[in-house]
């Protein structure tokens, strides 16, 4: 089978580490007789120095020609001030979410036991949850959403808003994703104060009557943050909203070690997914050959599983991945000492080696 992918590699560490990812993803295609055809679709602070906006006209259509997208990484400090949404990175990001349709953050965060000395928790480290997040609702999106002077003191506000059918088909992305994993569901609100958050819990219990093999709980966000670093092996699906889920997934993410590590994948209801690395575009080691690939390598294999049904391919990249962790092989960022250190492309060569 042919597929197409569209490339968007961004700024700072971004083309560094999608390179490493495509040479893995092209070894996939010889090895199992699959070919992979790349599409370069410029987005983020590039696009603001080729073009004059982070998401140029016709973005998304690019990307929808395609089978799936993988994302580097957008943003930097050249590009930070801008009050002009056009001239922000990062307005590209919620923009290519929303034109996609991508409802359904998938984060994975596993502690690898070859990492297990990156963890900073002291007790329980036995931690392999997913986080579902909603990610085109909430407070990012609702409106009536502004600031202005009131009553001559500077007012901002935003409006935290969620229907029935927002909650009910991210609920679904978490209980099926929960059904190939431990088959328990934690969904985080806080129905002791916010009234979406009530008709959020509501849904989700009505959705869960279609799902009884699966456990559901449910905690309130500021409980699940801290059961996060107290009891981490408690949870194995969490869904929430867009915001809740925003900060207890980077939560999640540095209790497993490092940020290079950990892949994403946004779903919609129809192709293409968007996968991505959870880490930024890293400036301070951007062009330096320092770079984690491993997000990103761990991103294709969410691809291969989540847009191209290829468990066997998903799966041989994560084995790969865990054999160059379990030999000893190491980036800056998750170096200790008897460790070898290796540069961003010797790392996706290694990788290679081991599949
Ligand atoms: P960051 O994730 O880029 O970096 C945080 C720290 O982690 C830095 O010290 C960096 O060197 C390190 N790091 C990150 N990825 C690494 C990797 N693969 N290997 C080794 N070390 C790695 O977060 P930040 O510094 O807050 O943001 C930098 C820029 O990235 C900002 O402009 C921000 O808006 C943007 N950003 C983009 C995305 C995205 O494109 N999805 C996500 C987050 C941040």
């Amino acid at each position: 089978m042919n597929y197409k992918i569209a490339l968007i590699k961004g700024d700072g560490i971004g083309p560094e580490v999608v390179g490493e990812a495509v040479k893995v993803m092209d070894a996939i295609g010889a090895k199992f007789g699959h070919t992979f055809e790349y599409v370069d679709v410029l987005m983020g602070g590039c696009a603001i120095d080729a073009v004059g906006k982070s998401y140029p006209e016709g973005t998304a259509e690019k990307c929808k020609e395609c089978d799936a997208v993988l994302l580097g990484a957008v943003g930097g400090p050249k590009w930070g001030h801008s009050t002009d949404p056009d001239k922000r990175p990062e307005t590209a990001l919620l923009s290519i979410r929303k034109d996609l349709g991508l409802y359904a953050n998938l984060r994975p965060a596993a502690l690898r036991p070859a990492l297990a000395e990156s963890c900073p928790l002291k007790n329980d480290k036995n931690i392999d949850l997913m986080i579902v997040r909603e990610l085109t609702g909430g407070i990012y999106f609702g409106k009536p959403a502004g600031t202005e002077v009131r009553d001559g003191k500077r007012t901002g506000w935003n409006t935290m808003i969620y229907n029935e059918d927002e909650i009910a088909r991210i609920a679904h992305v978490a209980f099926q994703a929960a059904q190939k994993r431990r088959k328990k569901v934690c969904s985080v609100d806080k129905a002791n104060v916010l009234d979406v958050s009530r008709v959020w819990r509501e849904v989700v219990i009505e959705v869960s009557r279609q799902y009884p093999d699966v456990e559901l709980s449910h905690l309130y966000v500021d409980n699940a943050a801290m059961q996060l670093v107290r009891d981490p092996s408690q949870f194995d699906v969490i869904v929430t909203g867009n915001l809740f889920g925003d900060i207890l997934s980077d939560e999640a993410s540095v209790i497993t070690g490092s940020i290079g590590m950990l892949p994403s994948a946004s779903l919609g209801s129809s192709r293409p997914g968007l996968f991505e690395p959870i880490h930024g575009s890293a400036p301070d080691i951007a062009g330096q050959g320092k770079a984690n690939p491993l997000a990103t390598i761990l991103s294709i294999a969410m691809m291969l599983r989540h847009a191209f049904d290829m468990g066997t391919e998903a799966e041989a990249i994560e084995s790969a991945v865990h054999k160059t962790l379990q030999a000893g092989f190491r980036t800056g960022d998750i170096m200790e000492a008897g460790k070898t250190l290796l540069s961003t492309r010797e790392m996706g060569d290694k990788v290679i080696a081991n599949l």
